[in-house]
């Protein structure tokens, strides 16, 4: 079996540089070391070798960037700049996001394991046009006024109106899969509303996040607005969500943790939003456009790696296609290229840690004791590195792991289904709600589905489509709250009702 590995020769400069030294945190300004004088490795997912080292921030770390984060908010700098100052700078932030685009995303791929294509083509774009996007609510944040009735003060008017003001000092804990973009989408929204953020990415992939945090020092944000720190979430992010000076914690990543969150934070009463865990159902009526569908399934389930939240993971298809379904998706499956990241060929590249291919590797041996049929993949793909073959287990049951748990992997599992009341029930039946999709060509079939899924995003005719307009987030066990569109400022922001009697 041969290696898999990245050709680190062919990096940029800039990002030969950036891993050449051990990389600093970011706290209020400054580029500093962990208090504790501590250090972890980053991989390189494709060979497992060390990349380079970042911080391993302790708890009194965690305390200064707090200190940083609130003198940031109170001081005159970014405390009283203009909502279009926050915009000019947020702006800037784009900008120079996307004038290093080839680097960050050759950054990104060397850090998580994805493609470069995916980088460069999906993660940094979308990356870009978010952070544009919420740059223009910063001008656009509002209250209303009211006309208020009082009836126990009927001799007194009043006037009465809202505003929305910064809920405060932000602590944003993100993971490992999309780290660029899952960074951006608690920045924008936070900055635009005028909040101070302390970020801290997963252990897996912190590099782009302090890559932005040099970018966030060219733009011109004050000192303190951003600060990055680096370690290990059950001891710096733990400290964050129980710490009584941080006002909000905005959490992406697994439902347990994000359970464990919102218990912890209840103590402080702190504002907390989740994005969580998903198990999202793909459904494909019998009337449904094979040539669009195959591709539409194959990008909800192999796309980086099956590591996205709302990865279509669940295969439902009607009864009268399966075996055509099936046949085509097989072949599909087979054709995809697996390698290293910055291969441009690359379509599916290693997962991104020992640990999460072990995790992966575990439920395809559970499939298969369960009595799953293994259609395609399973098998172990190259001597080094951390990869996983596109996976596909047909007679799948709602009593199988691989169906019932997030697996967070390249791993689809599919089942008949004979009607669409039936399709429903599957579909509904799991304690996730994230996303979901429905592949037809009958439009009345289709609004006879979307309504009853219960789920934050319905894609029609395809899979895993975003866009900084819509509205991202969960039902059930998947989150609490909405990220990107508008929704996401209101996460960031505290309502104040003012009553003004006048004389
Ligand atoms: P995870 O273990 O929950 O970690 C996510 C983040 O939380 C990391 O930064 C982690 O730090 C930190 N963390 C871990 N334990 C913590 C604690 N006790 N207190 C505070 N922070 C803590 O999740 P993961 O395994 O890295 O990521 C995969 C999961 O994220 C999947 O379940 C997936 O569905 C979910 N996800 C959801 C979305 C969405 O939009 N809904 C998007 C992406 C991923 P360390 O890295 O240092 O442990
Ligand atoms: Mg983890």
């Amino acid at each position: 079996m041969t290696a898999l590995c990245n050709d680190l020769t062919t990096l940029s400069r800039i990002n030969s540089d950036f891993i050449s030294r051990d990389r600093q945190m970011l706290i209020g300004g400054a580029w500093v070391d962990s208090s504790a004088g501590a250090t972890f490795a980053v991989r390189d997912p494709s060979s497992g070798k060390e990349l380079t080292r970042v911080q391993k921030a302790s708890v009194q770390d965690v305390d200064a960037a707090v200190v940083a984060a609130r003198k940031a908010l109170e001081g005159k700098a970014w405390g009283e700049a203009r909502p279009a100052e926050r915009e000019r700078l947020l702006l800037r932030l784009a900008d120079l996001l996307e004038k290093h685009a080839d680097d960050i995303a050759e950054l990104e791929s060397l850090d998580n394991g994805k493609p470069i294509s995916q980088a460069t083509g999906l993660d940094v774009p979308l990356s870009v046009n978010f952070v544009r996007y919420m740059a223009g609510f910063a001008t656009k944040i509002h209250g209303r006024t009211f006309d208020v009735s009082v009836p126990y003060a009927p001799d007194t008017r009043f006037f009465a109106y809202t505003r929305r003001e910064p809920v405060g000092v932000v602590g944003a804990i993100i993971p490992w899969n999309m780290p660029l973009l899952m960074a951006v989408w608690k920045l924008a929204p936070a900055l635009a509303a005028g909040c101070t953020v302390i970020l801290k990415p997963a252990s897996d992939t912190p590099l782009t996040a302090l890559r932005i945090g040099e970018l966030v020092l060219e733009a011109g944000f004050p000192e303190g607005v951003v600060n990055v720190i680096t370690g290990a979430g059950c001891e710096i992010g733990d400290a964050m969500v129980s710490h009584p000076g941080i006002d909000k914690i905005a959490f992406t990543g697994s439902t347990s943790v994000g359970k464990a969150i919102a218990r912890s934070g209840v103590d402080t009463m702190k504002r907390i939003s989740l994005e969580l865990g998903g198990k999202s159902p793909v459904i494909v009526l019998d009337d449904a456009d094979l040539a669009a569908t195959i591709p539409g399934i194959i990008l909800g389930i192999f796309a980086n790696c099956g590591q996205v939240c709302s990865a279509g993971s669940r295969l439902y298809v009607q009864r009268g296609i399966y075996d055509c379904l099936m046949a085509a998706l097989g072949e599909a499956a087979k054709s995809i290229k697996v390698g290293p990241g910055l291969d441009p060929a690359t379509q599916m590249g290693p997962m991104v840690s020992a640990g999460q291919q072990r995790s992966v590797q575990a439920y395809i041996e559970a499939g298969v004791a369960e009595g799953a049929e293994l259609v395609v993949g399973g098998g172990q793909l190259a001597s080094e590195g951390f990869y996983v073959s596109p996976t596909i287990f047909a007679n799948t049951d709602h009593s199988m792991s691989i169906v019932r748990e997030e697996i967070f992997g390249p791993v689809l599992a599919v089942q008949c289904f004979d009607d669409e009341a039936e399709a429903v029930k599957l579909a509904n039946d799991t304690p996730y709600g994230l996303a979901s999709s429905i592949y037809s060509t009958n439009v009345n079939r289709i609004q006879r589905l979307t309504p009853a899924i219960k789920a934050g995003t319905v894609w029609v005719n395809c899979h895993n489509i975003f866009d900084a307009a819509l509205p991202f987030g969960g039902y059930k066990e998947s989150g609490i709250g909405r990220e990107m569109g508008e929704e996401a400022v209101g996460l960031y922001s505290e309502i104040k009702s003012v009553c003004m009697a006048v004389g």
